[in-house]
């Protein structure tokens, strides 16, 4: 592999890792779980793992196992992918609350709690470590198969084949992600200096207040905002915002399962191109170091005539331009 091929995959193995272990670093100096939720014990892999037996996340597992079944034996497609997100919506969201704590104020509120030396719940950390070890096993498991934001996103793309006044959008990636790096940055500058968050301060940013049945006038402006969007762009909340996106879009630089073209089977007609709703899949046939996130929806794998793509096992060089 040359010298200038490796590095963004190692930024985003050093980043991630460091991100992984801010439960436990915010822990250690916090020193005890401090919300009561963890009923009193130390935040360890014994503690994780036993919140991992509970039912939000087996279930949670039992769908992004589902998903990857379906990804490997592509049977997945456009129908049965929407019924299956409102499947999720519906369990994830409604159900089984995906909320206390949002996967977002997971991925932030260690870091909130690392800069500024307080603590961070169990369930946090639970909820922490299941988004990441789903993401490492499989391309965005948990955002594709288990996130019930993603899913009403998603949904609200798919429905109409049709952008009301033309086509549908898929945002430049390098755009779409600068934004979403900036309000990470931003949102970092503000809880080093005044200790609050730009995502949960006033809810302004955290739509995952839905499944908690907040009608507040801040949430309404929020949802109806991104539920708009995604009529014209698929999932833009995720691209632009969400700071599990961000993560999970590093962590595919560690999947274990991807999105894989053969390229000894690739009659280059674009069609996968054409018919997916993401940037990623131009990315992922040109062999493009720089991959927008895969949100493993399945279309490209559906779309394409000759089986060209599937979801694999990922081998370092794959996808990888032979000219
Ligand atoms: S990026 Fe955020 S909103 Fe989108 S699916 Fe992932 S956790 Fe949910
Ligand atoms: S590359 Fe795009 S179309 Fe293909 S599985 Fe990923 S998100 Fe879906």
């Amino acid at each position: 592999m040359k010298r200038n091929t490796i590095y963004l995959p190692v930024f985003c193995i050093v980043l991630s890792m460091i991100l992984i272990c801010v439960p436990v670093m915010a822990e250690g100096r916090g020193g005890g779980d401090g919300s009561g939720m963890g009923g009193g014990r130390n935040i360890d892999i014994a503690s994780i793992s036993a919140g991992l037996l509970s039912l939000k996340f087996i279930l949670g597992g039992i769908s992004a196992l589902a998903g990857l079944i379906l990804l490997r034996t592509t049977k997945i497609n456009r129908n049965i992918r929407t019924l299956l997100m409102c499947v999720v919506f519906v369990l994830f969201g409604v159900l089984v609350i995906m909320r206390q704590p949002s996967p977002l104020e997971a991925v932030v509120d260690p870091i909130t709690a690392l800069a500024t030396g307080g603590t961070i719940t169990l369930k946090k950390a639970t909820m922490l470590v299941f988004i990441g070890g789903l993401s490492v096993i499989g391309a965005k498991l948990f955002c594709g198969w288990v996130c019930p934001f993603g899913a009403l996103q998603e949904i609200i793309n798919r429905i109409p084949e049709q952008a009301p006044f033309g086509k549908k959008i898929k945002l430049p990636f390098k755009i779409s992600n600068g934004i979403r790096i900036s309000i990470f940055i931003i949102s970092l500058v503000m809880v080093i200096t005044i200790g609050i968050d730009i995502y949960t301060y006033q809810g302004i940013l955290n739509p995952f207040e839905l499944f908690d049945w907040h009608f507040e006038l801040v949430l309404a402006v929020l949802v109806g905002a991104v539920a708009i969007a995604s009529v014209f762009v698929y999932r833009p909340f995720c691209h632009l915002v969400c700071p599990v996106g961000l993560l999970t879009w590093l962590l595919e630089y560690l999947s274990i399962f991807r999105v894989r073209l053969n390229q000894g089977r690739c009659n280059d007609c674009k069609r996968c191109i054409r018919e997916s709703p993401c940037p990623s899949v131009k990315a992922i046939v040109d062999g493009d170091k720089l991959r927008p996130d895969c949100f493993a929806c399945g279309v490209c794998i559906d779309a394409c005539p000759t089986n060209a793509l599937a979801f694999e096992i990922w081998k370092p060089g794959a996808n990888k331009k032979s000219d």
